[in-house]
Parts: C-alpha cells; structure tokens; sequence
C-alpha cells in the first residue's frame, strides 16, 4: 500500500514577503508527517504530526503565529478525525493551547464528546496535565501589526479572500500503510473575527473528514462559506459517485465560488494513495510526501518536485 502524507499552510494571497517561508514550512511539515509513516506510523499519528510542525511555525495562522479577533485575543479552532472509524474530535474558541490539534485529539480519544468549546476545552486541557503558555506568547509581532492596520473584519467574499485579510490555517491529510486514511485542521481563524466566531475548521465535514472508504479531506478558506457548502463532506461526495480526487476537488470548489462566492483550498487522499491539491484563491502553500518525492507549490498549477529532499 502506498503511503502519502499532503499538507496546506492555507489559502489566500500570500504575500511575497511570505511566500518563500510559507513553502519552506509545508515543505518541513510534509516530511514530518511523511517520517512517522515510514516508521510504520499511522495516518493519524502522521497528520497530527504534520499540523503540530505547522502550530509550531510563526508563520502560519494556528498556534504560535495566530490571528486575533476584535478584542485582540487568540481563539483557536482544530480538528482531527480518523478514517477507519469515523472518530472525531474537535476543540473551538480555544486559548493558551499551542497545540490545539493534540487537544482536539484527546478529545476524541480521552472523552464521549466530539466537540469542546471555549472554558471548557481549556478545563479539559488542564485536566489531562497538557502544557499551557500565556496567550499573548502566541502572538507574533507581524501578526499585531497587521491587526492594527487592519480593525474592521469584512465578510470575505471571494474577492476579499483574496486580499489580505485571510492568513495561513494548516491542514494534513494522509493514508497509512494499511490503507488507513485521517486528517487534521488547525487554525486561529480570520484576523478581527468577533469574539466567539467559530469557523469551518472545527466542524466536521466542513474544515475536514475522513472515511476509509472515500478518502481525507482538509480545507481553508472562507470559513462562513466552507460551512454553507459543507465543504470537506461535498468532496468526498463526488469520490464516492466516481470522480478522481482532483476533479471532486475542483468541481467542489467552484461550486462553492458560484453558490456563495466562496473563495478556499483543500488537500485530498484516498486510499489508494491518490492526492490532490486545489484552490480558488490566488496562491496556496502545499506540499505532499509521496513515493515518487517530496512534491510542492503556491502558485496556481505550479508543481514541483524535490526527490533528493524526503
Ligand atoms: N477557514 C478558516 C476560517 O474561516 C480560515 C482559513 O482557512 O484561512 O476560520
């Protein structure tokens, strides 16, 4: 079986001053991922470990190097889900966490529930002993820069997805040796969100799924739209009617772009190791481990290939 590790670092117009940080972190994400499969490790443990690199990373929107809503505060949002059982978990509206996707993990393995929000979820976080940081640790310089200029939050329609006030949620997908599939979603949201605004990413079927018997899915973008479409559960859809992964990709997202004016991306597997990367935004950072490589771009159809570096 062969085994394949796809990320994201989000979709929307990256700046160039971004640009090259941006592709070096999908990159370094996607061989982490691409590490524990080798070991033998399975695709849930590949994406949490991929997601983790990429909260890890200043430069993407999730843990250290998230957005801040109006008041100025961080408010995380993640998911993760495993593909051979349908198990989920998600955390939303989450603070002091820099790795909200291993909390959304042992939410899905450690309670009965799929989903915790806000006081509770941090309640849970310290129940379990998981390492706290002050919030504001979270926030990097560039990140109270760019709140300050920009203080109004605007619907983004796909017009305003792609400016710049989107940034950088993360995303892995991956099938394991034994044809296993999952995936993960972590992001700190859109810049200047009201408080309490919970996005796609932590709901199932929109910021991502997984099932074994279709494939994995993460998205980015325009959360308020992902969510009207339901956007992850709508790819899958179209593989499970027969499309490849690229074209159930396309035709989702461009139904999303025509039904709401939605403008996003998303990273696709399925078990038989195919994989897609797609999106309607002007760039988006993505990389993929499979046998034949490290692959990666930003720009649209840009794709390119990196053997020697796995
Ligand atoms: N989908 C995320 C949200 O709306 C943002 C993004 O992907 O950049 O919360």
């Amino acid at each position: 079986m062969s085994v394949v590790v796809v990320v994201h670092g989000g979709a929307w117009a990256i700046p160039d001053e971004l640009a090259k940080a941006s592709v070096d972190g999908v990159k370094a994400a996607a061989r982490d991922g691409f590490a524990v499969l080798k070991r033998g490790g399975c695709a849930l443990d590949a994406v949490e470990e991929a997601v983790k690199n990429m909260e890890d990373n200043i430069v993407f929107n999730a843990g250290h190097g998230a957005t801040q809503n109006t008041d100025g505060e961080v408010e995380l949002d993640a998911i993760i889900m495993d593909g051979s059982t349908l198990s989920s978990g998600a955390v939303s509206s989450v603070k002091n966490i820099a790795n909200p996707v291993t909390l959304a993990r042992a939410v899905m393995e450690k309670t009965n529930h799929m989903i915790l929000t806000s006081r509770g979820a941090n309640q849970f976080a310290e129940s379990i002993g998981m390492t706290t940081v002050p919030t504001d640790s979270l926030v990097t310089e560039y990140e109270r820069n760019e709140w300050e200029k920009h203080k109004t939050y605007v619907t983004g329609v796909r017009e305003e997805f792609n400016t710049h006030w989107a940034h950088d949620t993360v995303g892995a997908v991956a099938v394991d040796s034994v044809g296993n599939v999952a995936c993960a979603t972590s992001t700190g949201g859109i810049r200047n969100k009201m408080v309490g605004r919970v996005g796609d990413a932590p709901i199932i079927g929109c910021g991502g799924y997984a099932d074994n018997f279709s494939g994995a899915v993460s998205c980015t973008g325009h959360g308020e739209s992902i969510l009207k479409v339901t956007l992850a559960r709508l790819i899958l859809l179209h593989v499970e009617q027969g499309k490849s992964v690229a074209e159930s990709s396309q035709w989702a997202l461009q139904y999303m772009a025509d039904r709401v004016h939605g403008a996003g991306g998303c990273i696709v597997v399925n078990r038989s190791g195919q994989w897609a990367a797609t999106f309607t935004t002007k760039r988006m950072a993505w990389a993929a481990v499979d046998h034949d490589g490290l692959w990666y771009g930003l720009d649209p159809k840009e794709r390119l290939n990196d053997s020697l570096s796995i």
